[in-house]
């Protein structure tokens, strides 16, 4: 019985009862966001994970993508961005490689990590085609659903679905007209196939098999976000929305038919329209857990874009967003290394902080800390620090002569001064 059916008949879970306890929630109510489709929590028969809950009324949740490219191909480094990910707090993982031994890194990778881990199968599929047959567009349909079959026999947790590219949204996309085109990997390959072959997506048309695979391995599905604007000039445009009213349906669908399910966001969006995007996705979807990737609120700080995503996540998570996808400073630039990867993921942690500040009205911590620092406090500021060993080394590398103040102020740190002078 899958984990929807056991919710549905009541019955509360180990993970359920785990996802209560770790989130401060009551056992019914993280009961009842499974039995509605509100809340996921991803397993699989395959492997044990770190168990994490992801939706409605829960923390929110930091998702750090790696993987190889065509043109960087390193296994070892793979591992180490996995560890880094963990290491700086990531909840789950996405193992996303395109280039060198892709059944052979996935097996390293998820060995390497107790995180919950998400995969994209038409990757593998489309790689296969290039490599074997020369191009993507000769993907056959049969060796996808094989391909995601056998990842989730691997032990994947979470997989990102592109159901909702069809000949509807192509044609969406091509009369809205888009300054940036497609960037999703997935929505490029799937739709050059479909023109190529003049068949429709068979992820859309085979819905049912595909069903049938994710709930046969207790798979999470996630419904991929191939439309996604990649530019803030083509935000919330009529290709995304009309991807996103396909993915909202077929989400119900697979909630019925017991499939936990997410459903992804965009992409680039500027400040003012990503309220907007989180409403009408969580209406759609009927408050279907929503995972969004970024989003990059601007297209010209190449460099920082973990920063530039941190703003919009933030926003984001604020707005009623679940789960969030890290940028690294080295998006659009090249392939992040694992520091770069432990960045992105510390940048991801800080937004969804901030936005469950507002969301989940969190600021336990931060009253915390605003009282460490008045006490000048220096080793429980620390221990409250989002990334300790980094405060630390900030301040042992300019001490002050005070030990109690730092080099920022010296001996005109007002905190002391007050707290001379003052009670408050
Ligand atoms: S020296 Fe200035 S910055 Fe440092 S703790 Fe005191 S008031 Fe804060």
């Amino acid at each position: 019985m899958g984990m929807i059916e056991e919710a549905r008949r009541g019955i509360v879970t180990e993970e359920m009862r785990e996802v209560a306890k770790s989130e401060g929630v009551s056992e019914d109510f993280v009961r009842r966001g499974v039995a509605e489709g509100r809340i996921v929590i991803p397993v699989s028969p395959y492997r044990e994970v770190k168990i994490c809950g992801i939706g409605e009324g829960l923390r929110t949740k930091v998702n750090a993508s790696i993987g190889t490219s065509t043109d960087i191909v390193d296994l070892e480094m793979e591992v180490e961005k996995a560890r880094q990910a963990e290491l700086a707090g990531a909840d789950t993982l996405m193992e996303l490689s395109t280039g060198g031994d892709l059944v052979e890194i996935r097996r390293r990778v998820i060995g390497s990590t107790r995180l919950s881990v998400g995969s994209v199968p038409l990757y593998q599929a489309f790689v296969e085609a290039a490599q074997k047959k020369g191009a993507v567009v000769h993907m056959d349909e049969d060796d996808l659903f094989r391909i995601t079959e056998e990842q989730a026999k691997a032990g994947t947790n979470f997989m990102a679905i592109h159901t909702g590219i069809n000949f509807e949204t192509l044609k969406r996309l091509k009369h809205q007209g888009r300054h940036c085109g497609l960037v999703s990997r997935g929505g490029a390959f799937m739709t050059a196939w479909m023109l190529h072959n003049e068949k429709e997506n068979p992820l859309y048309a085979e819905f049912d098999y595909l069903l049938e695979i994710m709930k046969e391995h207790e798979v999470t599905l996630s419904m991929g976000n191939g439309m996604r604007a990649g530019a803030v000039h083509d935000a919330t445009d009529r290709a995304q929305i009309q991807e996103l009213l396909i993915n909202a349906e077929l989400a119900d669908i697979a909630h019925d038919a017991g499939v936990q399910t997410i459903v992804e966001g965009p992409g680039h969006i500027p400040v003012d329209e990503i309220e907007a995007n989180v409403v009408v996705m969580k209406r759609v979807t009927n408050r279907k857990p929503f995972y969004m990737l970024g989003p990059l609120v601007t297209d010209i700080a190449p460099g920082y874009d973990d920063r530039v995503a941190a703003i919009g996540a933030a926003l984001s998570s604020a707005a009623g967003a679940d789960f969030i996808c890290y940028v690294t400073p080295s998006e659009h630039l090249a392939l992040p290394t694992p520091e770069e990867v432990y960045e992105g993921v510390i940048s991801a942690r800080i937004a969804a902080h901030v936005g469950d500040m507002v969301k989940l009205k969190k600021r336990e911590g931060d009253l915390e800390m605003a009282h460490a620092r008045k006490e000048l406090d220096w080793a429980k500021q620390f221990a409250l620090a989002i990334n300790p060993a980094r405060a630390m080394e900030i301040r042992r590398q300019r001490l002050p002569s005070d030990a109690q103040t730092c080099t920022m102020c010296g001996d005109y740190c007002a905190l002391k001064i007050i707290n001379q002078h003052f009670k408050f």
